[in-house]
C-alpha cells in the first residue's frame, strides 16, 4: 500500500490517501486537545495506544456483526481504513452520569442508569458541536431517518459489546462517543476511533479514571493511565 498525499490533519490524527481510492491511511498523533481545542497538550505514547486499542475493539465489533472502517493495522501508529464520508453527528452513549451530563442536569458523577442514554451533537467545531435531537438532524439533512435508526441500533450494540469486554478487564465503561461514515455505496459503518480519548473508563473497584479526563482535569498520571488501560486490554485479549 503506497501512502499518498495528506488529505487532512485533525486534532489527534492525520489522514492520507493511498493508491486505492476506496482506502485511506490514518496516522495517530500524541497531540491531545480538550474543550473544543482550547486546551492543548501532548500525551506521550497516546497515538500508539489509541491506534492499537481502537483496532482491537473494531475487530471485536466486526465479529459481533457491526461493520467498521477498519481494514489492517500497518504499523504502531498507522492503520488502513475504508474511505467514508463522515456523518456529521457525534453519538454519545452513557451508562453512568459524568462530564457534561452531570453538569447540565446538576447531578453528581457516578449515578448508574437503569438503561443507557443516547444523544447526538452536530459535528461542527465552529459552532462548538451543539446538541441536537433526531428531528433537528433530519431538518438539517445530516442523515436520513433510516440512517439514524441504523446508527442508534449499532451504537447500543457497540455499548453492550464494549461494556462486557471492559468489565472482563476490571473496567467500567461510563460513556463514549462514536462517529459513523458512509461508504461509496452509502453503507453506514462505524468510523473514527474508540480509545481513552473518546471513552470514560473507570477502574471497577476504585473508580480511578483511566481516560482523557486526567488530561482535561489536570489530574496528573495521564500517560500511566493510558498505559494501564492498554495493559489490561492486552492481558485480557492474550487470555481469550
Ligand atoms: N467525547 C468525545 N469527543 C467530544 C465530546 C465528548 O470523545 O468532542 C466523549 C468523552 O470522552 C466522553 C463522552 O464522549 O467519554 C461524553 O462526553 P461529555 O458529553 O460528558 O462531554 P465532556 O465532559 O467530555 O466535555
Amino acid at each position: 500500500m503506497i501512502q499518498g498525499k495528506q488529505l487532512y490533519e485533525g486534532k489527534a490524527k492525520k489522514v492520507f490517501e493511498t493508491d486505492d481510492p476506496e482506502l485511506l491511511i490514518v496516522s495517530y498523533k500524541d497531540d491531545a486537545t480538550a474543550f473544543n481545542g482550547l486546551k492543548k497538550g501532548t500525551i506521550q505514547g497516546k497515538g500508539v495506544i489509541n491506534n492499537k486499542m481502537s483496532n482491537a475493539l473494531m475487530r471485536m465489533l466486526e465479529k459481533k456483526g457491526i461493520p467498521t472502517h477498519f481494514v489492517e493495522e500497518l504499523s504502531e501508529r498507522d492503520t488502513l481504513v475504508r474511505r467514508v464520508k463522515i456523518v456529521p453527528l457525534e453519538v454519545i452513549i452513557r451508562n453512568i452520569s459524568a462530564g457534561s451530563f452531570a453538569k447540565h442536569y446538576g447531578v453528581e458523577e457516578g449515578i448508574v442508569f437503569d438503561a443507557p442514554t443516547i444523544e447526538f451533537s452536530y459535528k461542527n467545531d465552529e459552532l462548538g458541536d451543539p446538541l441536537l435531537n433526531e428531528y433537528h438532524a433530519l431538518a438539517l439533512k445530516l442523515a436520513t431517518k433510516e440512517e439514524i435508526e441504523t446508527i442508534k441500533d449499532y451504537s447500543f450494540r457497540v455499548n453492550e459489546a464494549l461494556k462486557e469486554f471492559w468489565l472482563s478487564c476490571g473496567v467500567t465503561l461510563v460513556d463514549f462517543k462514536l462517529e459513523f461514515g458512509r461508504l461509496s455505496d452509502g453503507t453506514i459503518v462505524l468510523a473514527d476511533e474508540i480509545s481513552p480519548d473518546t471513552c470514560r473508563l473507570w477502574d471497577s473497584k476504585t473508580h480511578e479514571k483511566l481516560d482523557k479526563d486526567r488530561f482535561r482535569r489536570d489530574m496528573g498520571g495521564v500517560e500511566d493511565a493510558y498505559r494501564e488501560i492498554m495493559g489490561r486490554m492486552e492481558k485480557q485479549i492474550g487470555e481469550d
